[in-house]
Parts: C-alpha cells; structure tokens; sequence
C-alpha cells in the first residue's frame, strides 16, 4: 500500500513539474513515506529524519514532508521533535500534498476524515517522466480500498488509514484498462483486507451486489492482461467464491498470502482475528484442491502478550500443517492506542527472539524443501529485470528466479519458460528452456 501510495505522490507532484531528483543531496524536496506497523519501523522513520538535520542547516531552502501512517499517528509530535520537518501529511491528505506544499504555513494536515472516498486515482496517462534508466513496469499495483474494520489487538491500521471504503467498480476496471493499453502485464489489486471489497460501501452504479470474487472475474476478463495477483486477505473473509477463482482463472496467479499470525486459538481470541485454527487449515486444504500448485505464505507474530510455550508450540505445529511456502514473522511490539498494548503479560524480548529464530529456522527449511521440488522443472516466469547482469523474473507463485546468462534479449514483462536449475529457500535459478520443452 505505501509503494502504491508513494507512486501516487510522484505522480501528483510530477503535474506540478517536480522531477525525481538522482541523490538526495541534490534534491530540493524530500518526501518520507513512512509505516506505523511496527515500533522499529517508526524508530528507523525518526533516525533518517535527524540525519536530515544537518542536510537542512546547510540547505535551508530544502524542504522535508512526511506522509503516512507515522504522520498520521504522531501528527505535530514529528514537528516538536524534529524543528526542521516542514510538512506532516496524514494518510487521507495525501492527495492534497501538491497545495499544501505551496504554503510554508502548513505544517502539519492530518485528519482522518468520516465520509472519505479514495480520490480518482491519478490516470496512467499523467504518471511520471521515469529517469531513462527505469523501463516502464510490466507490473502494477491498483488500490481497490482503503481502511480497515477489523480492529485486530496489535495492529494500527484502522487508527492510520480510518474505516473500510471501497472504491468503485467501474473506476477500478477503467484504471486496469488503461494499464493494459500501455503495456502492463501484470495487476495487483490492493487493500488491507481485499476480501471484504464491496461489503461496507456501494461499489456499482446501480447499488447491486458485488464482492471481491466477481472483481477478479471482471478483471479476468481485460483482454491483454496477463496475471492477477491480490494482497491483503483476511482469512474469516475468504469466501468459497474466491476459492473458486482460483480453481477457474488461468490468469489469477496461483500464489495467495494468508495471514494466519498465530496457530494458538487462545492468542488468536486475545489478537480478535474471529477465527480458529481449524478453519484456518481447512481453507489451506480447499485452496489447495482447487489449485494443487498454489504457494501459500503468511504472516506470523511471536511473543503478543500472554503467549505461552504452549501458544508458541501450537504456531508451530500449525507450520507443520500449513506448509507455508514461505512467510514474513516478526516479534509483538506494542502499538500506541491499539488494544494489546494494554494488555498484561507482555514476553521477555529474550523469549521472542528466541520463538522468532526457532520459527524462522523450520520454516526456512520448509522454504527450502517446496523450492526443491521445482528442480528440473519448467516454469513460467515473467521477466523483471532484463538487465543482463540481472535477469530476473517472477513465477506465478511468486518465486523469484535468477536466470542464467543467455544470449537473448529480454523485456520486462515478458513470459518465459525456465527450467529450474537451482533451489535456495528464496529463491530460484534457471535457464531459458528451449521452445519444446
Ligand atoms: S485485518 Fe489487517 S489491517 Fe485490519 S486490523 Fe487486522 S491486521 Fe490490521
């Protein structure tokens, strides 16, 4: 959501006539996308900005903005601490960065506003002038909501980006179909829990029903596009429909990240997912019989408040189930204003850190072990990076592979079949398989 939403900053400035500066030290407006999800993140926010400190005393006329989650959190806090900040812009104001830029008095706009509707995103034929050396993207993300319901113990979400809004049909499918006509390949619809698309808002012109399921399909259908993907999904929302798409739509990538946070009932009540780990599981066996291939990752929290080993072993028996193909784990830090920061029983860091290398650990071997099956086998990769020191693509299950040198010329977006070669736990090599393969 922040690569996305910092695109839409380029773009936006880019009508004003900024161009993207090569260094920072050569340009005249740093702008600092930032992210609240955890403690350590809004820390490295702080450190970069007072290594600006010096950088503005000797360049007074630069200016210093900082957007996102962060901003939206601490507001003037960023300004009081840090005097030469000159913009904090929430992450509903964002659209309005170019005006409040033109005004020194602002210093701080963020407001997280009741009847907020995703602006119109900006169109495709306005994005940025790229520096010659980046090649138009084969692969983009569109936001289909913004916001969250869901209020999960740890997570600040629902504070930063304010209540699900989703964003109308027609304008979603009118912005992929401007993609495809200049050369996207590749779509990933966004939003902090896509699952949900359609449910708190009207999202079609004449108010009927629409969920996310018949979103897929709809873009399903844009001749020239070649891959789907989707992020985020929240497992108590996954409906047997989307299950579906995947059994269905050759264009859906067959990847799917499910956050499952943790594999103990208890913590999941404690972290208010509203599911069990037994639907969990069941959904990871439905997905999987309608798409044998599919790559399941997730995401894990170890140590949130009132884990014991038990909690912890749970997590990992439920590895041991799922299979992940990979996942992104990190350690419970406390969020301000969420509920679990209040909650009692907080884990000793040593004890985190030792759950979060031991699940990192098994599940690293996992990693290694689904990858290995690939050895010797051809896979459809969508080229990244054609840069012959570099060639690299994607599979549909969102591996990334490393191609071999070779003597063809690639562009990004192209489809190529590899034969794998070598496994890593993640990622892959291969070589250009011949035609017939
Ligand atoms: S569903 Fe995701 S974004 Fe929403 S509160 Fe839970 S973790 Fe945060």
């Amino acid at each position: 959501m922040n690569v996305r939403d910092s695109e839409i900053v380029a773009q936006l400035l880019t009508q004003q006539g900024y161009r993207p500066a090569p260094e920072i030290s050569e340009a005249n407006l740093i702008v600092l996308n930032t992210c609240a999800i955890r403690a350590k993140a809004e820390q490295k926010m702080f450190s970069f900005l007072g290594s600006l400190r010096t950088h503005k005393e000797k360049h007074p006329d630069v200016k210093i903005c900082v957007l996102g989650c962060v901003a939206q959190q601490l507001g003037d806090t960023i300004t009081k601490r840090m005097a030469h900040v000159d913009l904090v812009v929430g992450t509903q104001q964002l659209y309005q960065l170019p005006s409040l830029l033109e005004d020194p008095r602002n210093r701080v706009a963020v407001e997280l506003l009741e009847d907020f509707a995703i602006p119109e995103i900006v169109s495709p034929e306005t994005e940025p002038d790229h520096p010659s050396t980046q090649p138009p993207s084969a692969s983009r993300f569109v936001t289909i909501m913004q916001g969250c319901n869901n209020f999960c113990a740890y997570c600040v979400v629902p504070y930063t980006r304010g209540r699900e809004q989703s964003r109308a049909k027609e304008d979603i499918i009118d912005e992929i179909e401007q993609h495809v006509a200049r050369g996207v390949k590749e779509i990933t619809l966004l939003g902090q829990n896509v699952n949900s698309y359609g449910s708190t808002n009207p999202v079609t012109a004449d108010g009927s029903p629409y969920s996310f399921a018949h979103l897929v399909r709809d873009v399903a259908k844009i001749p020239g596009l070649r891959r789907i993907r989707f992020t985020t999904s929240h497992p108590k929302d996954l409906s047997p429909e989307l299950i579906q798409c995947f059994a269905e739509l050759p264009t859906l990538c067959p990847h799917l990240h499910l956050p499952v946070q943790s594999g103990s009932n208890r913590i999941l009540t404690l972290m208010n997912r509203r599911y069990r780990r037994e639907a969990y599981l069941a959904l990871v066996e439905t997905l999987k019989i309608a798409r044998p291939d599919i790559a399941i990752t997730t995401d894990i929290i170890v140590g949130f408040p009132g884990e014991t080993e038990t909690d912890f072993a749970d997590t990992m028996a439920l590895l041991e189930s799922a299979r992940f193909h990979g996942s992104f784990s990190f350690k419970y830090s406390d969020r301000a204003g969420t509920s679990a920061q209040s909650m009692p029983d907080k884990v000793e860091e040593t004890i985190k850190a030792e759950r979060l290398r031991t699940f990192q650990h098994r599940q690293e071997k996992i990693s290694l072990e689904h990858n290995q099956k690939y050895i010797d086998h051809i896979v459809e990769v969508m080229v990244e990076s054609s840069r012959q020191d570099s060639l690299m693509g994607r599979t549909g299950t969102n591996h990334i592979v490393h191609i071999a040198p070779t003597d063809t010329q690639f562009s990004p977006g192209e489809l190529v079949n590899l034969r794998i070669t070598h496994a890593g736990p993640h990622a892959l090599r291969g070589a250009v398989a011949p035609a017939h393969s």
